[in-house]
C-alpha cells in the first residue's frame, strides 16, 4: 500500500546549501588544477562566469562534470525530486508566426488549424479535474484574440477549476495580446492576473541572442523583450519558469551567454522558479542543418546549468520532450524536478516526442524510487509539498542529511 503525505519546505530545502556543498566535496587539489577557480567559487557561492561555463561545457570527463552538478543539487535538497500533476491544453495552433523549429503551429486554413472555444477549452479540463492541480496552456499567436478573450478563458476555468493553478502564456502571446489589444505589457499581465492567471511557464527562450532568433524565429520578441516580460510578471508577483531550446544553430557560447543573461535578471527580481533546458527534437519541422543532441549532450547541459544558475532554485528534467531515460539519467546530473503526471500534451510530440502520457504519479514515483531518490509531489509555487509512502518499505521517507560523495 501507498500513500501520499504532508511534508514541510524546512525538511526538503536546505537554505545552507552552500556550507553543504563545502562538506560534500573533496578538497579542491583532489580536482584537475584547471578545475580549481571554478571549484572555489563553487565552495564560496560566486556566480561562475563565461570562461569557467565554457570550461566546463569543454570537459571531456561527463562523470565528473555531472558529478560536481549533482553534488549541488544534493547539498540543495538532499535525495529529493520534485513532481507535480499537471495537464497540458493548447487552445489554439493558428500562429501568425512560422519558427523554424516549431512542428505545432498551422495557418489559419490548415485542414487541422484548431481554436478552442472557451467551452471547450473547460472540458478538456473537466475528466482530469481531480487527479490535477495544474493547467499548462500555450499556444500560437492567434490573429484574433485580444485580452478580453484571455480574461475569459481564465476567468471561465476558475469559476470550473478554483483549485487549478494556471499556468500560461510565453512571453510573446504576452507581447502579441497586448499589441492587438494596444495596451502596455504591464497593463496586460495585470488584467490577466486578475482574471486567474497564476504564472508563465517560460517558454520561447530559445535562445537568447538575437543573431541566432533571426535565423529559427524570426519576428518573435527580441532577447531582451523576452527578458523584460519576465522582469514585468515578477515585478506584479508573478512568478515565471524560464527555459532553452539548445542544438538548433548555436554555438556554446551562446548558450552560456543565455544562462548568464538569466541569472542577472534573476538577481534583480527573484522571480524565476526554475529553469528548463531541453534541445531541439528535428523530426517534422525544418532545420535540416540541426542533429538531435545525444544524451550525453543532454546530460552536459542539464549539469552545465545547475552549476551556472546559482540563483535559480530548481532544475527540470523534461521528460515530455527528451524522454524517460534521459530524464531519470538528468536527475543524477544536476536535476532536481521532473514534469510530473502529464494527462495530455501536444507541442512535443507534434515535433517527434514519444514519452508515454499518464496521469498515475505512483508508476511515477516508483522510477524515481528506481533511481534510489526520493520523489516529492508539490504545487505550481513549490510552497505545497507531499511525500510518497510506501508502507511496505521503510525507505521513502525524506533525506536531506547530506551523504559525501565520492569524487
Ligand atoms: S513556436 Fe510559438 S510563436 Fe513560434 S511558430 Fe510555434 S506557436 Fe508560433
Amino acid at each position: 500500500m501507498s500513500s501520499w503525505g504532508p511534508v514541510s519546505k524546512s525538511q526538503l530545502v536546505n537554505p545552507d546549501w552552500i556550507q553543504s556543498l563545502n562538506e560534500i566535496l573533496p578538497p579542491t587539489d583532489h580536482f584537475p588544477t584547471h578545475l580549481w577557480s571554478i571549484i572555489d567559487n563553487l565552495r564560496k557561492g560566486i556566480p561562475l562566469n563565461k570562461e569557467q561555463g565554457l570550461s566546463l561545457y569543454n570537459l571531456q570527463d561527463l562523470n565528473l562534470l555531472g558529478y560536481l552538478a549533482n553534488s549541488v543539487k544534493v547539498a540543495r535538497y538532499g535525495k529529493s525530486v520534485f513532481f507535480n500533476s499537471n495537464l497540458h491544453v493548447n487552445h489554439t495552433n493558428i500562429c501568425r508566426l512560422a519558427c523554424k523549429f516549431c512542428a505545432f503551429r498551422r495557418g489559419s486554413k490548415a485542414k487541422d488549424a484548431y481554436s478552442l472555444s472557451i467551452a471547450e477549452y473547460i472540458e478538456r479540463i473537466r475528466p482530469f479535474q481531480n487527479s490535477i492541480d495544474e493547467v499548462h496552456t500555450v499556444g500560437g499567436l492567434h490573429p484574433d484574440w485580444g485580452v478580453e478573450h484571455y480574461e475569459e478563458l481564465y476567468l471561465a476555468t476558475k469559476t470550473e477549476f478554483p483549485h487549478i493553478h494556471i499556468k500560461s502564456l510565453t512571453a510573446v502571446e504576452v507581447q502579441h495580446i497586448a499589441t492587438i489589444s494596444n495596451i502596455s505589457i504591464t497593463a496586460t499581465l495585470d488584467r490577466l492576473r486578475e482574471a486567474g492567471l497564476d504564472s508563465l511557464p517560460g517558454g520561447g527562450a530559445e535562445i537568447l541572442n538575437d543573431d541566432i532568433r533571426d535565423i529559427i524565429c524570426k519576428g518573435k520578441e527580441s532577447s531582451q523583450e523576452y527578458l523584460d516580460i519576465h522582469c514585468a510578471a515578477h515585478r506584479l508577483g508573478i512568478q515565471t519558469n524560464c527555459t532553452m531550446l539548445f542544438g538548433t544553430v548555436e554555438s556554446p557560447e551562446h548558450r552560456i551567454e543565455h544562462l548568464i543573461s538569466l541569472r542577472s535578471l534573476q538577481q534583480e527580481t527573484n522571480g524565476f522558479q526554475c529553469f528548463v533546458p531541453y534541445p531541439y527534437l528535428p523530426d517534422n519541422s525544418r532545420l535540416p542543418e540541426a542533429q538531435l543532441s545525444s544524451t550525453s549532450e543532454i546530460l552536459r547541459m542539464i549539469a552545465l546549468s545547475r552549476l551556472m544558475l546559482n540563483n535559480i532554485p530548481h532544475i527540470k528534467a523534461y521528460r515530455m520532450n527528451f524522454g524517460d531515460s534521459n530524464a531519470f539519467l538528468a536527475l543524477n546530473y544536476g536535476a532536481d524536478d521532473v514534469d510530473g503526471t502529464v494527462g495530455h500534451e501536444e507541442i512535443m510530440h507534434e515535433a517527434g516526442s514519444t514519452t508515454h502520457l499518464s496521469d498515475d504519479r505512483t508508476s511515477l514515483a516508483q522510477s524515481i524510487i528506481d533511481e534510489d531518490l526520493v520523489p516529492i509531489q508539490r504545487n505550481s509555487l513549490y510552497s505545497n509539498f507531499k511525500k510518497y509512502i510506501d508502507d511496505d518499505d521503510d525507505n521513502s521517507g525524506v533525506n536531506l542529511p547530506m551523504a559525501r560523495l565520492e569524487v
